[in-house]
């Protein structure tokens, strides 16, 4: 007669005894985002036998990474009892989805809700998906609102409300792969899902949502590694572009601790006119950003570095201001992106006409660099760059007190 309890071990069918030691998990914690560590230590506060713990968060990783598992009972491999205890300890994850928009050129906007912390309120973010002939772009959020304040940016006119956690970064992917039908099916090999080159809707990932990521270094350094974990999401690196406004002291640790590409969002070639636009630059001026890109690790004519440049009418659109910023640029492996501004309520700017871009681009071409102007895309659903802005506000502490005495 076969061993019952060597049997039920192979079937994982295992009785399963939470620890009763276990701590309570901590604020904002859940499944996605964790890493495989955080994961085997919520696998054992679950009280999961040590033996299987290893298993389980392969398995785990597995169903939320590579199918999009949205709950316990989809993980058929994982024995009930196991399932069960899991589901007691934490949630899968924790966005939802407030709203869904659809533009007439395919780009999609979702409006996404997140749970309070600390005594702040829930909040909303927004995410953004850009489909191309041979790509699929996520442009994805790190920070509720933004602290800087750049003066062309709608995200700039929403106060800076919070950090999104490592989960709720990752939680955007995971998203917007399983809204777009983007993960493998059962019994469907990884491979097979329709889409653009890489055989995925997503293949890509752009750190150019509400936020500045620099200033949320840390979660945004976990999230990435998540995203691009060769056994889940996997999207390479190369696949990855983070966008800062140039905080210049961790620009460095960029390319060195992530090794994703990097898109600095210039604007100008001028400190006075860059002081105005993007207000970081008192901090950071353009010479000390210039020695950063040139120090950026990895930077080769394959890893360029992206200059966005945003066409605003009569501030920075000059044919001269076109050679100045070739010469800024000398020496460094770089693409220039033109925006055309993407006007929102009451923003004070207007965009360059399109013979001064054109001539713009020119000029930046002439001299060797690829200068493509970015055609704007979901602006039917306010979703161009720039235009991101959700309606979750900072609350003060006084708003804060009045309303848990309320509660
Ligand atoms: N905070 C980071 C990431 C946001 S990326 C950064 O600033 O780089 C969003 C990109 O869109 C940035 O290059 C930003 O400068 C640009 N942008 C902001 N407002 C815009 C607008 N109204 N029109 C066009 N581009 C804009
Ligand atoms: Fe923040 Fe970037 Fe907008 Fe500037 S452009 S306000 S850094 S999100």
């Amino acid at each position: 007669m076969a061993n019952l309890s060597l049997l039920k071990r192979r079937t994982g069918d295992t009785a399963v005894t939470p620890a009763v030691t276990a701590m309570p998990a901590p604020e904002g914690a859940q499944l996605i985002g964790a890493t495989r560590d955080e994961l085997a230590a919520h696998c054992a506060a679950a009280g999961i036998p040590s033996h299987q713990i290893k298993m389980r968060v392969a398995q785990l990783w597995h169903w939320l990474y590579v199918r999009g598992a949205s709950s316990f009972d989809e993980m058929t491999n994982i024995a009930a009892p196991a399932r069960t205890a899991l589901s007691g300890t934490l949630p899968i994850g924790s966005a939802e989805m407030v709203e869904e928009q659809i533009s007439t050129d395919g780009t999609r906007k979702w409006l996404i809700r997140l749970p309070a912390r600390g005594a702040g309120r829930p909040v909303e973010v927004e995410t953004v998906y850009i489909p191309e002939e041979n790509r699929g772009t996520l442009c994805v959020s790190s920070q509720v609102g933004c602290t800087l304040a750049c003066t062309f940016c709608h995200t700039g006119t929403q106060r800076m409300v919070r950090n999104l956690t490592a989960g709720e970064i990752v939680e955007q992917v995971v998203f917007a792969r399983r809204r777009l039908g983007d993960f493998a099916k059962p019994g469907e090999a990884e491979g097979d899902v329709a889409g653009p080159a890489t055989g995925r809707m997503i293949s890509n990932v752009v750190l150019m949502g509400m936020g500045e990521p620099l200033y949320n270094y840390d979660n945004v350094k976990a999230a990435m590694a998540i995203v691009s974990d060769g056994e889940g999401l996997s999207l390479s690196r190369r696949r990855i572009t983070l966008s800062t406004s140039g905080v210049v002291p961790t620009i460095h640790r960029v390319g060195a601790e992530m090794n994703v590409l990097l898109a600095i969002s210039l604007h100008a070639v001028r400190d006075e006119t860059r002081d105005e636009l993007v207000p970081l630059n008192k901090k950071y001026p353009i010479a000390q950003l210039m020695d950063a890109c040139r120090n950026y690790p990895g930077l080769s004519n394959a890893r360029r570095i992206t200059f966005e440049y945003v066409m605003l009418k009569g501030i920075n659109d000059s044919p001269a201001e076109a050679r100045e910023l070739v010469a800024l640029i000398r020496g460094i492996p770089a693409k220039i992106n033109l925006i055309p501004f993407n006007p929102w309520p009451g923003s004070p700017y207007e965009c360059s006409d399109w013979d001064t871009i054109e001539e713009f681009a020119d000029i930046v071409n002439r001299a060797g660099y690829a200068s493509p102007v970015r055609t704007p895309r979901g602006q039917d659903i306010f979703a161009a760059c720039g235009q991101l802005r959700s309606a979750s506000q900072k609350v003060s502490a006084r708003e804060q007190r009045a309303a848990l005495a309320a509660e």
